[in-house]
């Protein structure tokens, strides 16, 4: 027996797997296959599983905070709890937990289904790993190798570090199945050349000299969906004999979930100590209903999916559409051809792709999506309008990859002042000064960083789309720009307790993206710019024009009429309001040009269906 491990990350699917690509291989000597995922303590409190390993304890939380709010991040010193550094907030939400473990337990099945199986464990990685080659290596068996998927955040490259140095002569080998472009499809080198600003990096990628579908990789064939089900496209290598039960695990070191373990059970056993212990805004109140099984989804959700790889590739069919079966032509992608007018929207699902969650945890293989937009482009000859709009979703995930490539070993993507820190050119007059932020108090229900927190801001605008956060883990795009341009920019608060509280709720929450984001809007990352800053009245005014998204989620203005329902202080009738704050907790004399009866808001309801053009960019003070 020589066995073909492959380490499950954030690479939690069938389809597009260099690892079941390169182990079925004529020339691969493995004989067996064993996909692995470990549940990490780091990043989930485990205190209630049998055996349970320790969530080691948080480092400076408070001195972080409260005492030295320039503290910087070590990058020697990875995270080392489920707890964040500044808000102390968790790493996760019970609803980012539901999408986690319906990944991982439909790839399980998926595994099942293909005629393998998958082991679940639960520890540290560097502890878990080497016991399991220890085991399969008894009796005469071999490893033929351990891969997994290429990390480019500092905790995941550390936690490869750890395994190797646990490993005796093994070591992980690494695929590049995360990204749009693989790194070594770039004209640069990743680790110190990507550009500073993202459009002299689209332009680089966009000209590799070959155009637009030439830049897209084929993804590779290693699944199909059959019977409702995603298998993989062919024979799969046999799952060795391992009898996990014998694994030798020490007290406190973690263990094995049963193969007949339900996704009720272990998600009652995770989303314990969330409960035990919510944060600031509480969590979604459909999550709070129930605590034994996975709970639904918010009857309001944007993104009313499951986080299964069949339920990732049934919408890439829906938004993209089907490519060409024999004489029939493209099927579909309707949502796709209107990408770009509909993308700055707010309710709904169809107005974005939702593809953010199943990329974030690698259900989806942003290879597959590029490859798709490109087939429909080429299938949608020279009308302008469909390129105009789809091609932007290829624009949207050069983004992601920005964001993953402008990490490097020495990143400062934790620290107050941000990639500014490390941008020698970058303006002096535009350098933050942390200390003069606000450092939140979140055991005061009145600090600005808590109402921000809890939707109480008196903003509407501002505060819909934080309930939405809560109540839903997920926000728009649109939303997630005013709301941390709120926060840093008109509240003045440390950026960074924005970037943990999205991180705690975001069902798509990817480090990259999201702290990475968090800098561009703090001021503090790549593309310096003090504009930057939303009008959240303006902003309301363009893109809720019918006021159909802040009566979605702050119910208590229902008795306000809709020309005042953006800006309720400036009413009367105080009684109206009930519970709502009757003072925004700050008003900006920008604002005022957009209150109601101005002239900027007579044209009020003609306004802009998208924010971002090729030529400008998603920048500028809107
Ligand atoms: P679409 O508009 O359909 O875009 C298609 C894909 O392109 C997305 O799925 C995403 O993978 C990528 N993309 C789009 N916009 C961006 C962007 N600005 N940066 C990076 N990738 C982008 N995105 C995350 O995936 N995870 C996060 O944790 C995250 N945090 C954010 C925090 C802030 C403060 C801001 C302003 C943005 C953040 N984004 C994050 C980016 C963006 O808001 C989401 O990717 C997008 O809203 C997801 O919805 P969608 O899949 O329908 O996107």
């Amino acid at each position: 027996m020589n066995t073909f491990i492959h380490y499950h990350t954030l690479d939690l699917r069938l389809h597009d797997s260099p690892s079941l690509h390169v182990a079925h291989q004529p020339n691969n000597p493995s004989t067996h296959f064993l996909p692995l995922y470990i549940f990490d303590p780091r990043q989930l409190d485990l205190s209630h599983l049998p055996n349970a390993p320790k969530s080691p304890s948080p480092h400076s939380l408070k001195s972080a905070t409260h005492q030295d709010p320039s503290a910087r991040y070590d990058p020697k010193q990875s995270r080392c709890s489920p707890l964040s550094r500044v808000g102390g907030f968790h790493s996760t939400s019970p609803y980012r937990l539901k999408f986690l473990l319906e990944a991982v337990f439909s790839l399980r099945e998926s595994y099942r289904a293909s005629g393998a199986d998958m082991v679940f464990a639960y520890g540290l990685p560097e502890v878990i790993l080497p016991k399991i080659v220890e085991s399969l290596k008894t009796d005469g068996g071999k490893v033929e190798g351990i891969y997994a998927q290429r990390e480019y955040t500092l905790e995941e490259i550390s936690n490869y570090r750890r395994i190797n140095n646990a490993l005796n002569n093994e070591k992980v080998q690494f695929n590049d199945s995360k990204t749009l472009i693989s790194p070594d499809h770039l004209p640069f080198n990743p680790e110190s050349q990507t550009p500073d600003v993202y459009t002299e990096f689209r332009k680089k990628v966009e000209g590799l000299g070959i155009g637009l579908n030439e830049m897209l990789i084929k993804p590779l064939d290693t699944s199909e969906v059959k019977d409702g089900q995603v298998k993989y496209n062919g024979r799969i290598k046999p799952f060795p004999k391992i009898d996990v039960d014998k694994i030798n695990l020490k007290d406190g070191q973690g263990g094995f979930i049963s193969s007949d373990e339900t996704i009720d059970s272990v998600y009652s056993k995770l989303v314990k100590p969330l409960f035990d212990n919510p944060p600031v805004g509480g969590w979604s109140s459909s999550s709070s209903d129930s605590r034994d099984t996975l709970p639904d989804l918010h009857s309001k959700s944007a993104i009313p999916f499951k986080g299964t790889e069949l339920a990732a590739l049934e919408r890439a069919d829906d938004y993209i559409g089907i490519p060409p079966e024999g004489k029939a032509g493209w099927k579909g992608g309707m949502k796709a051809k209107h990408y770009k007018e509909t993308r700055n929207g707010l309710l709904g699902e169809g107005f974005s792709t939702k593809f953010s969650t199943w990329l974030s945890l690698g259900v989806l293989s942003p290879k597959v999506v590029g490859w798709r937009v490109g087939e429909l482009l080429d299938a949608q000859g020279r009308d302008k309008e469909v390129w105009k709009n789809a091609y932007w979703i290829l624009f949207e995930l050069l983004w992601r990859d920005y964001f993953q490539y402008t990490l490097n070993p020495n990143s400062s993507l934790f620290n107050p002042d941000g990639f500014s820190s490390q941008i020698s050119t970058y303006p002096q007059d535009l350098r933050p000064n942390p200390s003069e932020w606000h450092q939140a108090n979140l055991e005061d229900p009145n600090d600005k960083a808590r109402r921000w927190c809890e939707g109480r801001t008196g903003v509407p605008f501002i505060d819909a789309n934080m309930r939405e956060l809560v109540e839903t883990g997920w926000m728009s795009n649109r939303g997630r720009q005013n709301v941390a341009s709120f926060l840093t920019k008109d509240l003045y608060c440390d950026w960074r307790i924005g970037a943990e509280f999205f991180e705690m709720h975001l069902i798509d929450y990817d480090t990259c993206s999201n702290w990475g984001n968090w800098q561009y809007q703090a001021g503090v990352g790549n593309d310096p710019r003090s504009s930057r800053q939303f009008n959240p009245i303006k902003q309301a005014n363009d893109y809720d024009v019918d006021n159909g998204f802040v009566r979605t989620w702050v119910t208590e203005l229902e008795g306000v009429g809709d020309e005042y329902v953006q800006t309720p202080w400036l009413i009367n009738d105080k009684s109206k309001l009930k519970n709502y704050p009757s003072k925004p907790i700050v008003e900006l004399p920008s604002w005022k040009k957009h209150y109601p009866n101005q002239p900027s808001t007579r044209n009020r309801g003609k306004a802009k269906g998208n924010g971002k053009g090729p030529k400008g960019g998603k920048k500028g003070a809107e």
